[in-house]
């Protein structure tokens, strides 16, 4: 069978340097807030290109503390609106609602699935704070614009980067557009560690020290508390797995991308939508995702062939129970991607027969 994501495999790659450095934090006696995580933090923020880059327990935490350091600076108040895409992982939208303010749902495009951004404006009120783009699937949303909008009604831009690691647009990497991005390293992301992870990039040093103190009890200094905080740090064993395979990121990326590019080459079958791509490097392709109409009749067929896919995702935010009070609300454009959409097996230890068979077995269906 071809897994969808063979996690063991691309781990395996690097297992003599995990063990390697899972010994030495083990014997440095040394689990959180070391060394390992200061060397993560400075290598992430120089990849990103970011002044700041701190770690965080997870990509949830990343955004809910961003949202949460701007209401500690006096930016947002509770019942402001922040303007998110309809289309996204449920993350990006409790980050929102975790902080008592409103998440606002922006339809996304059907060809990219990223956020319209022709449709922003009319969303704004005065009430709206800020806009939390998410860079689905792994492609970079249109940031010129949503900058140029930012700017002129005084907004802030948080970037939901979670499945953007390394995407470039315009030499500018994700995570580096906005005012302060939230990054997830959850296993199967681009860059996973061998548990859960994330981290915030910024370049305002005043957001970075109140995240700072946020994520570690609202402490700044050991024992005096500036904020009601939370304990959301990134421990030294993860942060040490995270700088030896953010080493490997790009050249993974580059494989992911010339299996991409063969599938968009490819795959033809008029039945088979495939996504549309911007620009070359703006895409880092966490995910490769197609439309058809009878998308489980397709999943089932690519089963049937030894071909395991998954949805992303199966019912959008407005429809889940979680969020009541939206389901009768109508998003057409995202609801059609979640009933059309399917992602396909991609990872740098997919073989090139692998994506052979799989080419093959979507222009047969
Ligand atoms: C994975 C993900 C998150 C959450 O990250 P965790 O580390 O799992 O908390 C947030 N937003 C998006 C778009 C994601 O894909």
């Amino acid at each position: 069978m071809i897994k969808f994501l063979d996690i063991q495999k691309i781990n395996a790659q690097y297992k003599n340097e995990l063990l390697e450095t899972f010994t030495r934090v083990l014997d440095s006696g040394w689990y959180i807030m070391g060394n390992e995580l200061k060397e993560f933090e400075i290598q992430f923020a120089s990849y990103c290109g970011t002044k700041h880059a701190i770690g965080v327990a997870n990509g949830l935490d990343a955004l809910i503390l961003i949202i949460r350091a701007y209401k500690e600076m006096g930016w947002f108040q509770e019942g402001d609106e922040i303007l998110v895409p309809s289309n996204t992982y449920i993350a990006s939208i409790l980050a929102i609602s975790a902080n008592n303010l409103i998440p606002i749902l922006i339809e996304p495009n059907l060809e990219t699935f990223n956020m319209n951004s022709s449709l922003i404006e009319s969303k704004i009120t005065s009430r709206t704070k800020a806009i939390l783009p998410v860079h689905l699937y792994g492609q970079l949303c249109d940031m010129v614009v949503i900058d140029t909008i930012a700017k002129k009604h005084n907004l802030k831009v948080i970037e939901d980067c979670a499945q953007a690691h390394g995407a470039i647009l315009k030499n500018k990497k994700a995570g580096n557009w906005g005012d302060a991005a939230g990054f997830s390293f959850y296993p199967g992301k681009n860059l996973g560690a061998l548990g859960d992870g994330g981290a915030i990039t910024t370049n305002d040093d005043e957001l970075a020290a109140c995240i700072r103190a946020l994520l570690n009890y609202g402490s700044h200094v050991k024992y005096q508390n500036l904020y009601k905080g939370i304990n959301s740090r990134l421990d030294e064993l993860q942060a040490a797995m995270l700088t030896v395979k953010l080493k490997k990121l790009d050249l993974e990326t580059k494989t992911k991308r010339n299996i991409a590019n063969r599938y968009l080459n490819e795959i033809v079958n008029s039945k088979i939508s495939l996504p549309e791509v911007k620009e070359n490097l703006a895409h880092v392709w966490h995910l490769f995702v197609i439309r058809t109409v009878k998308r489980d009749d397709l999943h089932n067929y690519l089963k049937d062939k030894g071909i395991q896919t998954v949805i992303h995702y199966p019912i959008p935010p407005h429809k889940q129970e979680a969020y009541k009070e939206w389901n009768n609300l109508s998003f057409p454009i995202s609801e059609q991607i979640h009933n059309e959409v399917l992602s396909l097996p991609l990872s740098a230890v997919l073989s090139f027969e692998e994506v052979e068979t799989i080419i093959r077995a979507l222009n047969e269906y």
